[in-house]
């Protein structure tokens, strides 16, 4: 999209009002973006309709007219896409007494290694939890998941060969009666379709357990089929949560946005690797950005949306900020797998802190904790106290540690450019492509 995207704001830049055509224009250009992000072609037609309606005729830029009318369609897009995805963090409940989490979806979606995961999270929130081995489907699927239960240290209880169902429930409130439990956590059989005997034994088997949560485990790489999948158990099971597994790798999210919108179910949590701790909050706004492709023009408007709050702050001349680190690390990002480009630099291998490494998601992850910072903030890195470092953090979904963590990275590249600067008798250095 990027390409795309300098486009529209090229056209549409610069006006105060949007006519009908400039509206339908970029929307088909909206629409091309979000089937190439892999939302389903209905969801994305619904999405651009109501987007359409609410710009026709707006007026852009706001109260001091710091947005032009491209960055106001991208920012309007943007946050309807938050807004679908759902704005508010959502979790499951967890009730006194017995919970039952049900999880299910397709085969090779994640589920076993989800209910590992949320074991290990819930386990580590001080909750008694017992493990349910219910797929009958596979014989090696059983032992997965006591492999996950043995490493998070919790009871694992497996399911027999053709087992009735009552006969599970039975078996479950025998051995929570003499090992009790906050939260049973039941991993089913998947099929690589959705398929009408599996949904028949899923939900005789959901009848009999009662579960106080089903969650459905959707594969991110799922592409156009997700809206189906989705829909299928819904209707089969009831849905009431949603786990995006994958996002680790690169599909660009448009799975969760139709998953969503068309079980309007919360998604719970997102699959950030194979790992045991792999299991993040979802956040919707990185998911919109990853989805329209445009990371960059949403810092864009951001930052122009934090200076019409904060006023203008100056940037003394050739002070290395926080902004500059973003823009070079996300420069950088386009360039390619940044550790072998690191080391082109001339001199840069020498001159960087001792144990000083880059990989992608950590850059993903300073660039999360610097959007969610004020202009202020980033000209001047001083002001950022224990109360604002906490809202950072929370703010970008890091820990407080995390953000002290890149408040010291960038105290040492300041001081390492400040050191090459010097030596390059005051111009500040270039890196290739910069
Ligand atoms: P199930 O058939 O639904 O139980 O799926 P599994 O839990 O067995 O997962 C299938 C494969 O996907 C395994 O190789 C997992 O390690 C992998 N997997 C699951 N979740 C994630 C994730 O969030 N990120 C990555 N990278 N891999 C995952
Ligand atoms: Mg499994």
């Amino acid at each position: 999209l990027g390409h795309k995207l300098q486009d529209i704001l090229a056209k549409v830049g610069g006006q105060d009002k949007l006519s009908e055509d400039q509206v339908k224009a970029t929307m088909r250009e909206i629409r091309m973006a979000l089937l190439e992000a892999d939302v389903n072609f209905s969801v994305a037609k619904d999405f651009v309709a109501s987007v359409s309606e609410q710009l026709v005729g707006q007026k852009v830029g706001g109260v001091s007219g710091e947005l032009d009318a491209g960055q106001t369609i991208i920012k309007l897009v943007h946050d309807e896409l938050v807004n679908m995805l759902g704005a508010d963090k959502a979790e499951p409940t967890l009730q006194a007494g017995r919970n039952v989490w049900f999880m299910v979806g397709l085969q090779g979606a994640g589920k076993t290694t989800s209910t590992g995961k949320l074991a290990h999270l819930y386990k580590k929130q001080g909750k008694k939890i017992l493990l349910v081995a219910a797929d009958t489907q596979r014989p090696a699927a059983r032992d997965q998941l006591e492999i996950l239960a043995r490493q998070v240290g919790v009871p694992v209880l497996k399911v027999e060969d053709g087992e009735a169902p009552a006969t599970t429930k039975a078996r479950i409130d025998a051995q929570l009666a003499d090992k009790p439990a906050d939260l049973v956590i039941v991993d089913t059989a998947g099929r690589l379709q959705v398929d009408a005997a599996l949904m028949n034994e899923l939900a005789a088997l959901k009848n009999e357990l009662e579960p106080t949560e089903t969650m459905l485990v959707v594969d991110a790489m799922t592409g156009q089929e997700a809206l189906n999948v989705a829909q299928n158990f819904d209707e089969r099971v009831r849905v009431t949560g949603l786990i995006m597994t994958k996002l680790d790798g690169d599909a660009r999210g448009g799975a969760a946005l139709s998953a969503r919108s068309v079980t309007g179910r919360p998604i719970y949590f997102a699959g950030v690797s194979e790992k045991i701790t792999g299991l993040e909050p979802f956040y919707p706004d990185r998911i919109a950005g990853r989805i329209l492709g445009m990371g960059d023009v949403m810092g864009l408007i951001e930052r122009a949306e934090a200076a019409q709050l904060s006023g203008p702050t100056d940037k003394q001349p050739g002070e290395f900020d926080l902004d500059d680190l973003l823009s070079q690390l996300r420069q950088i990002r386009r360039m390619g797998p940044i550790g072998e480009l690191i080391k082109l630099i001339p001199g840069m291998s020498r001159a960087l802190p001792e144990g000083f490494t880059v990989d992608e998601q950590q850059v993903q992850r300073i660039d999360a904790m610097i959007s969610a910072m004020t202009l202020e903030e980033r000209r001047n890195p001083r002001v950022i106290n224990a109360s604002r470092r906490e809202r950072i953090a929370k703010g970008s979904g890091h820990d407080v540690s995390d953000v002290n963590k890149l408040l010291k990275m960038h105290e040492q590249m300041k001081m390492m450019m400040k050191m090459l600067q010097g030596m390059q008798g005051g111009n500040m250095p270039s890196m290739p492509g910069m």
